[in-house]
């Protein structure tokens, strides 16, 4: 275990002990003690091939060998331009070209920054807003949190922030409760409302994940909602950012969530298990007739990252992307998807449980104090928390989530295991999960309605 002020390390959680990781082998994680965990959300949505990748690990180091690291303004590698390459064959609509970065933020920075350069250079320096969903989540750098509705991590830089406007996020805690086919929410028609308000002519872009990540606990909206958006940001003469850094890279079953809404956006932003978890790799996705007005007008995006096109991260994006073709494992997630969901369909005749969500291998599960009106439970509780402890002692790694429902309250826990996983191991999760929601309950005071 490692304990703050042990050792010379601080991480994020100062007062949590973490036990000691020392392999992993497929879905599963072993420590120090040798103590296994089911690693339900490759840690942060990101090991989607599980661990311990042989193939994956071989091209790192194959590279690392090669040549580790040149300069994007200097040279380019094989790498860079051939996972380009192969990714551009599976990005929705007019999207063929990428800008490789390390995190999903610095993706959302570099999109938000393209957006508005694009206007600039074409001659609309008016159009300087940016306006995202109410419950939203892009990413921790300032840029990326003024574009994040998540309060708590807003609470000491709230000052450095820039605003953006905010749309209301649709199908999850509706007012209209779903049933309402003519919901402005729902439907995505309160976008055009938002941005009359805001001034059309003064807005650059709308950003907002086709699937909801940890904002919503896997919220889907409605089959219509992203034609609406299209239409909108079409009409306006708005860009239309698509955050894919956790939906995208095959998650939901399609190589990208957008794909069965049936509309592409301008500008697409990717992530987590675009390398699999084997190397920190991220990018933008845009198409020419954006590139090419910076081509001709400046010359350059001005946004610079020492390690952007890094020739090892994108070695390990290329061998996963590689592998996903080869196993058709965006299929499989598909097929195992269905599988999960109807296995966790059973978990809301648990207590407190209310609703299950999702697409593909990508689900969330919230608990509320009310299951009949899902009143959020008393954040003092901690419930969320509590169950990820209790999951963990239960050898099942989940991801928790806290403020969806108003920035502040909220308890869901998320699940993402590795496209490899199997019909058993789904079926371990979902007992494990319950097992953990007993000593949850047993250990939190809470009426189980
Ligand atoms: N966008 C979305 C939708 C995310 O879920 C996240 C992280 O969870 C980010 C952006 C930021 O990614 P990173 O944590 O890699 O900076």
């Amino acid at each position: 275990m490692h304990a703050y002020p042990d050792g010379n390390v601080f991480y994020r959680r100062l007062a949590k002990p973490l036990p000691r990781i020392v392999r992993g082998d497929g879905c599963w994680l072993e420590d120090a003690d040798g103590k296994r965990y089911l690693d339900a959300c490759g840690g942060a949505f990101v090991a989607c091939l599980g661990h311990g990748n042989a193939e994956i690990a071989a091209a790192l180091a194959e590279q690392a060998g090669r040549v580790a690291y040149v300069n994007g303004t200097a040279f380019t590698t094989d790498p860079v331009e051939q996972l380009a390459s192969e990714l551009a064959t599976t990005l929705p609509g007019d999207l063929d070209h990428v800008y490789f970065l390390s995190s999903g933020s610095e993706a959302v920075e570099a999109a938000l920054k393209l957006a508005r350069q694009y206007w600039i250079e074409r001659g609309r320096p008016e159009k300087r807003k940016v306006l995202a969903l109410s419950a939203a989540y892009h990413g921790n750098t300032l840029l990326a949190l003024s574009a994040s509705a998540r309060e708590h991590y807003k609470t000491y830089v709230s000052d450095w922030l820039v605003d953006v406007g905010r749309v209301p996020v649709p199908c999850y805690r509706c007012g209209c409760r779903a049933d309402d086919p003519t919901c402005p929410t729902c439907t995505g028609t309160a976008l055009d409302a938002a941005l009359e308000q805001a001034g059309a002519d003064t807005v650059a872009a709308f950003i907002a994940e086709p699937v909801g990540g940890s904002s919503t606990g896997a919220g889907v909206p409605r089959a219509e909602y992203f034609r609406t958006v299209r239409d909108v940001c079409d009409r306006y003469d708005v860009l239309f950012i698509a955050d894919e850094v956790l939906c995208g890279a095959g998650r939901t079953g399609t190589w990208w969530a957008i794909e069965p809404f049936g509309v592409a956006p301008d500008l697409m932003t990717m992530g987590k298990g675009i390398a699999a978890g084997y190397a920190p790799l991220s990018a933008v996705a845009a198409p020419r007739r954006i590139v090419d007005v910076l081509a001709t007008g400046s010359g350059a995006l001005l946004h610079a990252q020492t390690f952007s096109f890094h020739p090892v991260a994108c070695a390990a994006g290329l061998a996963t992307v590689r592998i996903l073709r080869k196993h058709r494992l965006v299929e499989r997630c598909a097929e195992l998807g269905t599988v999960l969901h109807r296995q966790l369909a059973g978990l809301t005749a648990l207590p407190n449980v209310w609703t299950v969500r999702g697409r593909g291998l990508l689900a969330g599960i919230e608990f509320v104090e009310d299951t009949k009106i899902g009143t959020p439970l008393p954040r003092a509780l901690r419930f969320a928390e509590t169950f990820t402890e209790q999951a963990l002692a239960a050898g099942l790694v989940v991801w928790p989530n806290v403020g969806h429902v108003d920035g502040t309250r909220g308890d869901l826990v998320m699940l993402a295991p590795p496209y490899i996983v199997t019909e058993a191991e789904i079926g371990e999760i979902v007992t494990r999960f319950a097992a953990a929601l007993d000593r949850t309950l047993a250990a939190v005071s809470v009426a189980a309605r």
